[in-house]
């Protein structure tokens, strides 16, 4: 943007403290990040006074925006009562109550801190109840970071054989971790069959996002979704759902649109209403392994901030909000947007295409037929014209991910961001 003295001067203190400067690898700008000020709807602030069309949302956290006034005043109520007790309090109740209503595949929930700890659990969760070791997950789809989750995140062409392989993602990742992880090309119900024919027994779970962002945000398909968990059940194995964003496709998240029931959802984001939240969810008789009432359970879990009670008002508050009417409004608008755009590269003869669906969409510089990780993986130039598109934006007021993800919210209307005040105050 314009001018950003003041963010260049807190990056250079923050290089002193912080490795890099740094302290969450997905908000590094180079040459320094953007410092955010404070946010209100869909505008953020940075501390220069420039003001942003927020199209990220806080990597799709932020579904109503900034100071959304009911977790305002959730929050609000709840900061002079407390923050976190060593005991349970009754909005965890209130808050899994309505996650339970709203997911037919889910009879009971598990809170955590964040979505790579609702991961976690969930694969926890399917190797107690199977007692086996290996998982198996999508080539090139993120999960956040459990060493198991992570494998294969950003496999490059070197490596790209007729099956993926379980190539690491963090130097020092242990030989074990790889060999207990079984990496698949999306949407492709051969392979998948092929896996399971070798390893079915093995296997306690597959792990798949129904609509993987950093690989390529496409839809699975659902005769995909379908097969898999067909082949997943015939082996005894459990199948998994990362719905930490898609939750935000729909009133009963993803699975909701698919209309699959998955045996366990790993939540977060969206739940804790701009707090730090995740979730494990599923059938009652797969949570039973975290139950604690006849001795030690099968998955001991704890958390010294989880299902703390500002997260919990907060998330059933920005739950509430968030009406069939709430998410009819953001699929109009992903709709406008992605339509927009499409006619936009149609209209200049330009390659590329937008995807996604409701209120997500990714913006790919490709000619490929998109259709998993491998065609969307960007060339140099593709790198290059992303980081351009990232910058133009920027300069125009407007926040996305520099890989071409952007968000929306409730607060957003097809009026703008025409409508957008002037760059500085
Ligand atoms: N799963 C998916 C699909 C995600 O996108 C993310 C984070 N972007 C995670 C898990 C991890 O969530 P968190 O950052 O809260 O640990």
């Amino acid at each position: 943007p314009a001018s950003c003295p003041r963010s260049e001067e807190l990056f250079a203190r923050a290089r002193k403290v912080m490795p890099g400067g740094n302290t969450r690898t997905t908000v590094f700008i180079d040459p320094f990040p953007i410092y955010a000020e404070r946010g209100e709807g869909c505008r953020m602030w940075d501390v220069d006074g420039n003001v942003y069309y927020d199209c990220i949302n806080n990597f799709t956290a932020m579904i109503h925006g900034y100071a959304q006034p009911e977790a305002v005043a959730a929050v609000q109520g709840q900061l002079p009562l407390g923050t976190a007790f060593g005991a349970p309090t009754q909005s965890e109740i209130d808050l899994a109550e309505l996650l339970v209503a709203r997911l037919p595949s889910v009879e009971q929930i598990r809170f955590a801190n964040s979505g790579t700890e609702a991961v976690m659990m969930a694969i926890k969760a399917a190797r107690a109840f199977t007692d086996r070791p290996k998982i198996v997950k999508i080539e090139g789809a993120y999960h956040g970071s459990y060493d198991f989750a992570e494998v294969s995140l950003d496999s490059s062409p070197q490596n790209w054989g007729d099956m993926p392989a379980s190539t690491a993602y963090a130097k020092g990742t242990p030989q074990g971790v790889l060999s207990d992880v079984i990496v698949v090309p999306f949407n492709d119900i051969e392979a998948l069959k092929a896996v399971f024919h070798v390893h079915g027994w093995e296997i306690a779970g597959v792990l798949i996002d129904p609509m993987p962002n950093r690989a390529g945000l496409i839809p699975a398909r659902r005769d995909y979704l379908e097969a898999l968990v067909e082949t997943a059940h015939a082996a005894g194995a459990l199948v998994i759902f990362d719905e930490v964003i898609s939750f935000r496709l729909g009133y009963a998240g993803a699975q909701g649109l698919w209309n699959i029931a998955p045996d366990l959802t790993a939540l977060g984001k969206i739940i804790g209403g701009g707090f730090p939240v995740g979730a494990v969810a599923g059938r009652a008789e797969i949570m039973a392994v975290f139950d604690p009432t006849r001795g030690k359970p099968a998955l001991p879990h704890g958390g010294t901030f989880t299902a703390n009670p500002v997260t919990m008002r907060a998330g059933l508050a920005a739950m509430g909000a968030l009406t069939s009417k709430a998410f009819a409004h953001l699929d109009y608008l992903g709709a406008f947007l992605r339509d927009g755009t499409n006619a936009a590269f149609e209209r200049h003869g330009l390659s590329g295409r937008c995807v996604g669906l409701g209120s997500l969409f990714r913006i790919h510089f490709t000619g490929n037929d998109i259709v998993d990780y491998r065609s969307v993986y960007p060339s140099a130039t593709e790198r290059r014209k992303l980081n351009l598109l990232h910058r133009g934006l920027l300069d125009r007021g407007v926040l996305s991910a520099s890989y071409g993800l952007f968000a929306l919210s409730t607060p957003m209307t097809d009026a703008e961001p025409s409508s957008q005040p002037s760059m500085t105050r």
